[in-house]
């Protein structure tokens, strides 16, 4: 089968051929329908070898939804044919927080070398996919697949990140997405199905701030030095009580502290180098800052189950198997509008 692989440390993801895989027991074999090109396998790619933490070739793609092809012995519950959606962050699936649906913070996935496919484990930008165990897999219930892939990381991300501060996104208050990509666009719909926050998108490009409008945000600024302060503007002084950063890099960070107000909420989703020192006095009174890591597996329900209700329309690009290294390109530049899909 066809494989977007990234083989060599540095160098850019090459399509390939391998073996097709075949279930061993209590697997699923899934033909895949279409993975997500997510900016965290630039990422990725970008690491050193000793930062990478597990061998090469890697086969690309934790965003991934299939049809079910095979099943191990063992498996059942499933039927051939049936579409399902991945649930990536894959745990052990019997400690404390995976009981929780908390895979995503396994206690143990490091210690027994369980990895998230594409991230690791042979991923989904490929003509077929092997799934350790029935549980990662999701029906999509008549969801377009090409649509909902997204959904599994740049749907589920932010909507664990929107989940931790629900409290605090009363009406009145004002909910700022820094970075309107893959992640950010659909936090915009996310923040507009789930809350009645006031929602201020910050991009650097005017495409990028069209679509942020365009999704439902209510406010779209250029993100440049002065972004804190028209937030503050826009705010009467007040500042966000919400935060969600999707670059997470120095300036942005930066930013979303000074942009903060009193007891807010600032998350860092994105994985851009940035840091926010707390300590009294750096930042507004009571501001918790957190770094969150993908979603539950309870929570990619209710996002599947929020996109059947047709509260989000996710903007997608799609490319053929072989075009998957011009999709990495086209989103290093900045140049995708919503999600990259790959339809293997
Ligand atoms: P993306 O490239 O689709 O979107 C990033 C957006 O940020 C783009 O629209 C870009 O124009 C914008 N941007 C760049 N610099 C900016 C700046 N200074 N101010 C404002 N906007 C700026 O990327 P994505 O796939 O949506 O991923 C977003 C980030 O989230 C990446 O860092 C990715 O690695 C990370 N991520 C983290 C998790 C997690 O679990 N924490 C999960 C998925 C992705
Ligand atoms: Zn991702
Ligand atoms: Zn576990």
């Amino acid at each position: 089968m066809k494989a977007v692989q990234y083989r060599t440390i540095g160098a850019a993801p090459e399509v390939v051929t391998v073996p097709t895989p075949e279930p061993g027991p209590g697997q699923v074999l899934l033909k895949v329908t279409a993975a997500g090109v997510c900016h965290s396998d630039i990422a990725v790619m970008s690491m050193p070898a000793e930062r990478l933490g597990f061998p090469l070739p890697l086969t690309l793609g934790h965003e991934g939804v299939g049809t079910v092809a095979a099943l191990g012995a063992g498996v059942d519950g499933l039927s051939e044919g049936e579409a399902v959606a991945v649930y990536g962050p894959w745990g052990c699936g019997r400690c404390l927080t995976c009981a929780q649906g908390k895979e995503n913070y396994c206690l143990r996935a490091a210690e027994l070398g369980i990895r998230p496919p594409g991230l690791g484990a042979p991923g989904a930008m490929a003509e077929y996919l092997l799934v350790d165990d029935p549980r990662h897999l999701v029906p999509l219930g008549g969801l377009d697949p090409v649509r909902a892939v997204p959904l599994t990381d740049a749907g589920l991300t932010p909507y664990h990140a929107i989940k931790r501060s629900l409290g605090k996104l009363l009406p009145g208050s004002t909910a700022v997405v820094i970075g309107t990509g893959g992640l950010g666009h659909v936090a915009i719909q996310l923040l507009r199905a789930m809350t009645a926050a006031r929602i201020v998108a910050l991009d650097v490009t005017e495409e990028k701030l069209a679509l942020a409008r365009s999704v439902g945000a209510h406010e779209a600024v250029l993100s440049d030095a002065r972004a804190a302060a028209t937030v503050r503007e826009l705010t009467g002084g007040v500042g966000a009580q919400v935060v969600l950063d999707f670059v997470g890099a120095p300036p942005t960070t930066a930013a979303a502290g000074a942009m903060a107000a009193v007891e807010a909420d600032v998350t860092i989703v994105g994985i851009g180098g940035g840091t926010l020192p707390v300590g009294f006095g750096s930042l507004p009174y009571e501001v918790s800052v957190a770094s969150p890591y993908w979603g539950t597996r309870d929570e990619l329900i209710e996002v599947l189950d929020l996109a059947r209700a047709g509260a989000l329309d996710v903007h997608v690009e799609t490319y053929g198997i072989d075009d998957a290294p011009l999709a990495y390109e086209r989103l290093h530049a900045g140049l995708v509008n919503g999600r990259a899909v790959i339809l293997p």
